[in-house]
């Protein structure tokens, strides 16, 4: 990396330029894999990323809420518009969303990827190719399975359940080290166990040489034709930079990559078209005896019987503050008889892929704005997913249920269940997302496709995209692993080039 004075422009505070090889814009899931696997090949690598740096020490320090204001994006509140609107959640830190996510570690089935190499008219990106990918990431952040933690009956039940419906469900898969159950994973593990990319990858690519530059945001890439000659950027004390790198490697996750592209006129008509979603339920249930949900972790039972529909419901336990938070919009009478009797409490996540999508329709000074298209189809998904989640709580053994709508009290039989379900209307639903994929997807051009097998933009040469949104779709499991399985092969395969 070398510094020169940029020539012939009048120097607005320090106006820099910055000649690299391998430039890696964002340092998540996909980013981290790419700064790893180039300093590897002995490439070297400029990483730039938009987030602070954060240590294991910040985040014990810290409050919820400032780790909330300064990890995620928009504090964590944006908005994708539309009925309902859904609160969507991504993180910006060195490290990207990996830093706030459950460390859930989940490989893309081979149907997946078939049904995927089918759509896309891409065929190299199945279970031979990728099940080796994720084989290696599982290797370098050290996945365990996940099991119960001590107390935690909402998991225990919910399991005991799901056996006694005779549905499928499993331990979650995670990469931790000694995980302490301090259910503290969405606002940064506080005792450095969760294996985020800012313990894992990061550190061993700066160890190989890459230079990872926090608080620097892209404004802008800058080509001729099919090859990127420059990146502009803007440091934390608001100075410009213009690097100059060989080749590019976009990371900057499912929204910020396509606003980046759009910005920047490359594919402004595909790219952040459709950004697809699995969307989150959550159902507060209230058992007749102590559960300690506290004493689990983000995320324990699984239950996948209903997984080729896109539905997982989960067991996501609870800290006091967030129960509190999850009952803060009800009505007070009914939010105080659920806190006095908080240990008796589970919170249940169901998680449901959408089948329609959401859109960047523009952007207001840099930030996008987000709309999605939820369809009829989407909303009986999310009655059936919450019938479901029902059944299974009952099932279990809770008395009261509240549904993810908080004006509608407690639910206390399959009766009430069915009741709210023929009621609900789809602007009633209280979502969240935190899982937004294949806004650039890879696909041919005809199939409404961004990129090409090799992540590059259609027609560009030394631009890749390695994140989520290369996706061809939505995984409907946690997609962390298949992202950053794709992203090992789009490296593997620039590398092949050279
Ligand atoms: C609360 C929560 C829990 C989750 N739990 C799980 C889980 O258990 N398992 C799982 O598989 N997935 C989980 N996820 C989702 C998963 O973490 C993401 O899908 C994944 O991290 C996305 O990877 P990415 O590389 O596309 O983007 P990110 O990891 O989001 O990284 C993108 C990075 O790019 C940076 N960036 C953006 N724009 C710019 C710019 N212009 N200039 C410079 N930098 C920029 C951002 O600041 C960010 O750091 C969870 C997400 C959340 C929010």
């Amino acid at each position: 990396m070398s510094l020169i004075a940029a020539p012939g422009r009048r120097a607005r505070r320090a106006d820099t330029e910055i000649t690299c090889d391998a430039l890696v814009v964002g340092s998540g899931a996909g980013g981290s894999v790419a700064a790893l696997e180039l300093a590897r090949a002995g490439r070297s690598v400029t990483v730039l990323e938009e987030g602070p740096r954060v240590s294991t020490r910040d985040l014990a320090t810290a409050a919820p809420a400032e780790s909330m204001r300064r990890l995620y994006r928009n504090g964590g509140a944006t908005a994708i518009l539309g009925t309902p609107t859904i609160a969507y959640g991504e993180a910006h830190a060195v490290g990207g969303t990996t830093v706030v996510n459950g460390g859930l570690l989940w490989e893309p089935s081979s149907a997946l990827l078939d049904r995927w190499a089918v759509w896309s008219g891409y065929g190299g990106y199945r279970a031979a190719v990728i099940g080796p990918r994720f084989a290696e990431v599982r290797r370098r952040l050290g996945m365990i399975v996940q099991e119960h933690g001590d107390g935690n009956d909402d998991s225990r039940l919910l399991a005991r359940a799901a056996e006694s419906l005779d549905w499928r469900w499993q331990f979650p898969q995670r990469v931790v080290r000694g995980c302490r159950h301090s259910n503290q994973c969405a606002t940064g593990c506080p005792s450095g166990a969760k294996q985020s990319m800012a313990l894992t990858y990061l550190p061993e690519a700066e160890a190989l040489g890459a230079h990872v530059s926090a608080g620097v945001r892209v404004e802008r890439i800058e080509h001729h034709g099919s090859t990127v000659h420059a990146v502009e950027a803007t440091d934390a004390d608001g100075r410009r930079i213009r690097y100059r790198p060989r080749t590019v490697f976009l990371a900057a996750g499912p929204i910020g990559t396509p606003v980046l592209l759009r910005r920047s006129g490359i594919h402004r008509r595909t790219a952040g078209r459709r950004l697809a979603l699995h969307l989150n339920l959550r159902s507060i249930a209230r058992f007749p005896h102590t559960v300690d949900a506290g004493r689990g972790t983000m995320f324990t039972t699984q239950v996948h019987e209903h997984a080729a529909l896109g539905m997982l419901v989960m067991a996501s336990n609870l800290t006091p503050g967030g129960l509190g938070a999850a009952l803060a919009g009800r009505n007070p009478r009914e939010a105080n008889r659920f806190l006095a009797v908080r240990d008796q409490v589970g919170i249940f996540t169901t998680q449901v892929r959408m089948q329609g999508s959401a859109t960047i329709t523009g952007q207001i000074g840099g930030t996008p704005l987000l709309r999605h298209g939820m369809t009829r189809a989407d909303h009986h998904a999310l009655a059936l997913a919450f019938r479901r989640t029902a059944r299974l709580l009952f099932a279990a053994g809770a008395v009261e249920l509240l549904p993810p709508t908080s004006s509608v009290g407690p639910l206390c039989s399959e009766t009430e269940v069915e009741e709210f379900c023929s009621r609900v209307r789809p602007g009633d639903w209280e979502l969240v997302s935190v899982h937004g994929m294949a806004s650039c997807a890879m696909a041919r051009p005809e199939r409404g496709g961004v990129c090409d097998d090799l992540g590059r933009p259609h027609g560009f040469t030394n631009l890749h995209v390695c994140d989520a949104s290369v996706l061809p779709g939505a995984p409907g499991i946690s997609p962390q692993g298949t992202i950053m399985s794709f992203a090992h092969e789009i490296v593997a395969r620039h590398l092949e080039t050279l």
